[in-house]
C-alpha cells in the first residue's frame, strides 16, 4: 500500500514512549515529575521548569479544537491525501496542544469550530508507525 503522508524519522530516544504508545492505541505524553505538568512535543528537560525528572501519563484523547486551517493544496509531494484537508490545533484536555488532522467532518468553515470537542483516532501507516488523527467527539 502506498503510504499516503510522509513519515516522522529518525524517531529520538526520548520520543520512544509516544510512538510505543500509538502502536498500543494510547495516547502518551510527557508530564514532568516536579512541577506537574504535561507537555509536547516530547522532550528530556520540561519547558515549564527545566526539570529533568520527566515521567509518561496516558492521555485521555479527548481535547477542543484550537485553532484549524483548511488546506486547498498540498505543499509536499510526499503529502498525497486529497486536499481539501483539515489541519489542526487540538488543545488536549491534560493542556498541551498538538499538531494534527481533524478527519470525519466536511472541510468547511461552516460546520469547523474552535473550542469545538474532539478525540483522538488511531491511524496504523506501518507495521512501526501509528500515528494520531483528531475527529469530532461523539
Ligand atoms: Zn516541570
Amino acid at each position: 500500500m502506498e503510504l499516503q503522508r510522509p513519515l516522522p524519522t529518525p524517531m529520538t530516544p526520548e520520543a520512544m514512549p509516544y510512538w510505543d504508545g500509538l502502536r498500543e492505541g494510547k495516547l502518551m505524553l510527557p508530564q514532568c515529575n516536579d512541577c506537574g505538568k504535561a507537555h509536547f512535543f516530547p522532550r528530556i528537560i520540561c519547558p515549564h521548569c527545566h526539570s529533568r525528572n520527566v515521567g509518561w501519563i496516558q492521555a485521555s484523547g479527548k481535547g477542543k479544537l484550537y485553532s484549524f486551517e483548511i488546506a486547498y493544496r498540498s505543499l509536499n509531494p510526499n503529502f498525497k491525501i486529497e486536499p481539501p484537508y483539515i489541519l489542526a490545533m487540538v488543545e488536549l484536555e491534560e493542556g498541551p496542544r498538538i499538531m494534527s488532522n481533524l478527519i470525519n467532518i466536511e472541510p468547511d468553515p461552516a460546520v469547523i469550530k474552535c473550542d469545538m470537542p474532539v478525540e483522538v483516532v488511531f491511524e496504523k501507516q506501518t507495521d512501526e508507525v501509528t500515528i494520531s488523527l483528531f475527529q469530532p467527539a461523539s
